[in-house]
């Protein structure tokens, strides 16, 4: 198969784990007879020294011509850099909404899984650790409060803001298919987590999951309240595979299931659009205070790449391949200083990338 793909490095130690990544890919593409075509974009602080601005419309429209877009990070120190001396619209994180936006980015996919070697990293009791746990948070990216129309008046001499929650039923139908679709590649279970007991938007959101759900007669699923979600998800992680839930209530879920894995550095990310198209970078940011030194954990944008391979090319087997040569390297002990401890090998970032390649 060919895979054509724009790659975006970014700042900090996005050109790092980007290099990689794309080793990886090419490994795959060796054992698997794949050829990966990439084109490299400029997006965020390399863009704004560049052109000016955090990413031009030439560079969108080369991410529109191929199938998807591997990206590292953006961002640089927000108190010391000069980006951010700039008005919002022209700082680094303005081009990454900017991509978003043009290439209708509306899922976004984070996995939390916990890897029997790196078990010390999770804060979570031993006998709740021990059974492991590996979910994927589907968050809607598009809708609801953030997008909402908002505002800050005075009434009767008190000031009084508002915040609009507002979805419709084809915004909740196509998250909720793509959710059903993917817990088809996985352990095939849904847990839709909404407020149906206060909100309307939840009540509809239940009313349209419960629709798509009959064309899935295979998964199982189940509705949990967001609060009891954010207890479960501490008490008894391991019950859940794809979590699907709305905006804000995704922002704050998918950060505590990234926590109780313990470690950025591994945390994979994806988001996608109705077709395969989708763009795929690590969970973590640019991490200025380790960029330039080649210490960075490449694994995250590693497991993207798989990710990748797996919802935009349907290349399953190979994305499995990737994935157990991850844990293969983990389980031979090399860690990067992220995750290193007492009787494991440290390794750099290019050599993590090396073992991982060599294992495919
Ligand atoms: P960060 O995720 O960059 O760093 C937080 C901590 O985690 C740091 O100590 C860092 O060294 C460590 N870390 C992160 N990724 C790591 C990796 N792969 N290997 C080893 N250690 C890693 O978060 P921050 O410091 O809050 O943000 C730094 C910059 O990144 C900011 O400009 C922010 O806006 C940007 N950012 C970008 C994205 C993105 O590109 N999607 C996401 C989040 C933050």
């Amino acid at each position: 198969m060919e895979c054509n793909l724009a790659v975006i490095k970014g700042d900090g130690i996005g050109p790092e784990v980007v290099t990689e990544a794309i080793k990886v890919l090419d490994a795959v593409g060796k054992k698997y007879d794949h050829s990966f075509q990439y084109e490299q974009i400029l997006m965020g602080g390399c863009s704004i020294d560049a052109t000016g601005v955090p990413l031009t419309d030439e560079a969108v429209a080369i991410a529109k011509s191929k199938d998807a877009v591997l990206l590292g990070s953006i961002g640089g120190n927000t108190s010391t850099s000069p980006w951010y001396q700039l008005p919002p619209e022209l700082r680094p994180e303005a081009g990454l909404l900017k991509i978003r936006k043009e290439l209708g980015l509306f899922a976004n996919l984070r996995p939390a899984n916990l890897y029997e070697e790196l078990k010390e990293a999770c804060p979570l009791k031993a006998e709740i650790a021990d059974k492991g746990f590996d979910m994927l948070i589907m968050r809607e990216l598009t809708g609801g409060l953030y997008f909402g129309e908002r505002s800050t008046m005075e009434i009767d001499g008190v000031l009084t803001a508002h915040d609009n929650l507002i979805y419709n039923e084809n915004e909740i139908r196509r998250i909720a298919v793509k959710a059903f679709d993917i817990a088809g590649k996985r352990r095939k279970k849904v847990t839709s987590v909404d407020k149906a007991n206060v909100l309307d938007s939840s009540r509809l959101w239940r009313k349209v999951v419960e629709e798509v759900a009959k064309d899935y007669p295979e998964i199982s699923y189940e509705h949990m309240l967001v609060d009891n979600c954010a207890m479960q998800l501490v008490k008894d992680p391991a019950q859940f595979d794809v979590v699907l839930t709305e905006n804000m209530f995704g922002d704050i879920l998918s950060d505590e299931a990234s926590m109780i894995t313990g470690s950025i550095g591994m945390l994979a990310s994806a988001s996608l659009n109705e077709t395969k198209f989708g763009m795929y970078e690590p969970s973590g940011g640019s991490a200025p205070d380790i960029a330039g030194q080649n210490k960075a954990n490449p694994i995250a944008t590693i497991l993207s790449a798989a990710m990748m391979l797996r919802y935009t090319f349907d290349l399953d087997k190979e994305a499995d391949g990737i994935e157990a040569a991850v844990k293969q390297v983990l389980k031979e002990g090399y860690r990067t200083c992220d995750i290193v401890s007492e009787g494991t090998k440290q390794v750099s970032c290019s050599e993590m990338g090396d073992l991982i390649a060599a294992r495919i």
